[in-house]
């Protein structure tokens, strides 16, 4: 089942965050990584971490809502989470009309295809109400 995070559909699947943090625990192991790490802390600079943070869930829903509207336009679509996380941490915000946050990488407007963003929103807030009405459980009268 999906969560809900600051009141809204969170796309990020346990088991993936769970590797996600296995990783980062990881690479501050590496030598190379801390020094960088305390230089951008120093200089008061987002580190590695903070950034994948802002950015995981951005890409994760990026994806989703990249295979919602392939769907609608009946188009394939075979970006992962991977590839927006990567093109995030590069610099890039621009995919196929969508025009990305370059602080969080939230989605800001789909000009290629507006009606879609629009029903995939709709679609977000359904699902939400959705979950809240399951944990609640059924209602006793
Ligand atoms: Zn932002």
């Amino acid at each position: 089942m999906k969560r809900i995070v600051n009141h809204k559909l969170y796309w990020v699947p346990e088991g993936h965050e769970k590797q996600y943090k296995n990783w980062i625990k990881k690479l501050n192991k590496s030598k190379r990584y801390k020094h960088a790490r305390e230089k951008n802390i120093e200089s008061g600079k987002p580190t590695f971490e903070d950034l994948w943070d802002l950015f995981l869930p951005s890409a994760y829903r990026l994806k989703a809502y990249m295979d919602f509207r392939a769907y609608q336009e009946d188009q394939e679509h075979a970006f992962d989470e991977q590839f927006y996380l990567n093109s995030f941490y590069e610099g890039c915000f621009k995919f196929f009309g969508i025009t990305c946050c370059d602080c969080c990488g939230r989605i800001l407007k789909d000009e290629q295809n507006p009606k879609a963003y629009k029903w995939f929103c709709e679609f977000e807030k359904e699902e939400v109400e959705n979950i809240k009405k399951k944990l609640k459980g059924p209602t006793v009268h």
